[in-house]
C-alpha cells in the first residue's frame, strides 16, 4: 500500500522504474502459476538466486527458465506500445537497456544449457494456456534430451 502522502507516480510503470525495484507476484505472473498448477505442472521454483538472469519461474530439473515481462517495460513485439511523452529520450534509452538486458539474459541461459521461455503480460491476459503450452512443450523437449 502506497504511502498517501507521497506523490502519485503517472503511472505503476514509472513508479516502479522510479523506485528501481522490481515487482514480485505481479499479476500475470500469478495468472501463470495458478495455470500451472491447475494443469498439474509441477517442480517449478520461484526465487531464482543463483541462476543467471534471476528467471521469474523456473524448473531446475528440466532446465527451462520462464520470464514474465511486463508489455511497458520490456516493450512487447506485438503491443508496440509507445514512449512516454515526457523526457522520450530518457525512455528511449532505459527502454533499450531492457531489451539489450533481457536479450543478454536469455542468451547466458541458453550457454548454460537452460531453455528460455518469455510470457509476455498480453499473452497471459489473451490465453494463458498459450503460455502453459509453451512451457509443457520446453518441459518435455528436456524430457526427450534426457532419455
Ligand atoms: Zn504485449
Amino acid at each position: 500500500v502506497r504511502d498517501k502522502r507521497s506523490p502519485t507516480p503517472r503511472s505503476e510503470s514509472v513508479s516502479r522504474s522510479m523506485s528501481g525495484n522490481r515487482r514480485r507476484d505481479t499479476k500475470p505472473e500469478l495468472l501463470l502459476r495458478k495455470a500451472l498448477w491447475q494443469e498439474k505442472i509441477r517442480g517449478y521454483r520461484l526465487q531464482a538466486r543463483g541462476i543467471p538472469g534471476r528467471p521469474d519461474i523456473y524448473f531446475p530439473k528440466s532446465r527451462v527458465a520462464v520470464f514474465v515481462h511486463g508489455c511497458f517495460w520490456h516493450r512487447c513485439p506485438s503491443c508496440n506500445l509507445g514512449l512516454p511523452r515526457h523526457n522520450m529520450n530518457f525512455w528511449k534509452e532505459k527502454f533499450d537497456r531492457n531489451v539489450a538486458r533481457d536479450q543478454k539474459k536469455q542468451a547466458l541461459l541458453e550457454t548454460e544449457g537452460w531453455q528460455v521461455v518469455t510470457c509476455w503480460e498480453c499473452e497471459l491476459k489473451r490465453d494463458v494456456s498459450d503460455c502453459v503450452n509453451k512451457i509443457r512443450r520446453s518441459l518435455s523437449a528436456s524430457a526427450r534430451h534426457k532419455d
